[in-house]
């Protein structure tokens, strides 16, 4: 497996490129949606269609939709943003298309223009992306409770912020608990911000441009108060969206950027964080797509992993690049919640299949999916993030 490094410069890249090559409208992608071939390697991997099994929610039948309203012969219709927001924004089409159509680039492009024109997002990731608004949080939480399962204090001002993000500061307090525990341990200096509020991801990937600028622009500020140089955060939708689109939303990103399985890496490594053997135990890793294909992190969360003693880690038969979709992102959790956890209960066969006895991943939303698949099914599997597995081998 290539390095971390190498993973996150071909991410980089591959970012770089999609936003380079990224056009002002779907009429600018006339071209690339003429040279599909309707090969259909892209729907064998897709986890929506793989769940619906409908040709119109393939990212080949999204493409064919797209080249019919670009060339004006059916109208974008709500039915038809239907079909174009049935997407996880997993973002596998993009390395199964050998014909350079690059599906994901241009459903990204289409995401912005159907809601530009009315048409999106959909109802429920609608009422969220107003929730959001009003409250700072997509679950109508108050800002006062964010942090009601800190029990102990933290500095400050520090030069490294901890961005805990809405899903773990309200539903996932045991994982928060857990990497202040992790870090208090490893006499690691950060603070919190009481400000934190929704890194903006929703809107984001709803096509809200205007919404996640705004929320990306108070956010710096909100981090610039603090006087931290660097950003760490536990989350894989936090982490991309910090990493990937605000410097497409505000230009640039001016703060160091460390998603926490690679700062724990550098504790262990650094033997600031010792860990010890408890009960053996088999583990699989599940990579969460805006961690991995989206952010090029595939390698610290598996060696730190490797180096907890007693544990084994067992790949999956997808897994790193290659890694087969929760069913929780882009919107898909709320928007189609049936679905999305059928499409988890697949994830978590796959996970039974290795004989693992745990299941870990490192980002709360493709947690909270599991876990809602692994209940359903009844599994013997136990689910981590990271950090809870960490914290429980650590000395
Ligand atoms: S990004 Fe994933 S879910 Fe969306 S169309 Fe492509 S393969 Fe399907
Ligand atoms: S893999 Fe590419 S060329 Fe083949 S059907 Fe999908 S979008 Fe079209």
């Amino acid at each position: 497996m290539a390095t971390s490094d190498e993973e996150k410069k071909k991410a980089m890249e591959d970012w770089e490129k999609l936003k380079a090559a990224e056009k002002q409208s779907l009429q600018d992608y006339h071209t690339e949606l003429a040279m599909c071939n309707i090969c259909a390697f892209c729907r064998i991997r897709c986890p929506v269609y793989q769940q619906v099994k409908w040709e119109s929610v393939t990212p080949r039948g999204k493409m064919q939709i797209l080249r019919n309203v670009v060339k004006g012969w059916i109208k974008p219709t709500p039915e038809v943003a239907r079909r174009i927001f049935s997407c996880t924004t997993c973002q596998i089409c993009n390395d199964q298309c050998d014909a350079e159509v690059k599906p994901f680039n241009i459903l990204k492009v289409a995401r912005k223009e159907f809601t530009a024109q009315g048409l999106g997002p959909l109802s429920a990731e609608r009422k969220m992306d107003k929730r959001i608004v009003e409250y700072k949080n997509p679950y109508k939480e108050p800002q006062e409770d964010r942090f009601n399962w800190l029990e102990v204090e933290v500095p400050k001002t520090s030069d490294t912020l901890f961005f805990f993000g809405c899903v773990t500061a309200y539903r996932y307090g045991e994982t928060g608990k857990a990497i202040v525990e992790l870090l208090k341990k490893a006499g690691y200096d950060f603070t919190i911000t009481p400000d934190e509020g929704c890194c903006g991801m929703h809107p984001y990937w709803d096509g809200e441009m205007k919404l996640s600028a705004d929320l990306a622009k108070e956010n710096i500020e909100i981090f610039k108060k603090t006087g931290a140089k660097k950003i760490v955060t536990a989350c894989a939708g936090c982490y991309s969206t910090f990493k990937n689109a605000y410097p497409e939303l505000l230009g640039n990103f001016d703060f160091e950027l460390v998603h926490f399985s690679e700062l724990l890496l550098e504790l262990i490594n650094g033997d600031k964080l010792k860990l010890k053997k408890t009960t053996p135990i088999k583990v699989t890793y599940h990579d969460p797509c805006h961690l991995g294909r989206h952010s090029g992190v595939f390698d610290a969360p598996r060696e730190v992993i490797k180096l907890i003693p007693g544990v084994e880690l067992i790949e999956m038969e997808h897994s790193g690049r290659d890694s087969q979709c929760c069913g929780g992102g882009g919107g898909y959790f709320t928007e189609f919640p049936e679905d999305a956890v059928e499409i988890a209960e697949k994830r978590v066969r796959e996970a039974e299949e290795t004989g693992a006895d745990a299941l870990v991943t490192t980002c709360p939303l493709c947690k909270t999916n599991l876990d809602l698949a692994i209940k359903r099914l009844d599994s013997k599997l136990k689910l981590y993030d990271l950090s809870e597995l960490v914290l429980e081998h650590s000395e």
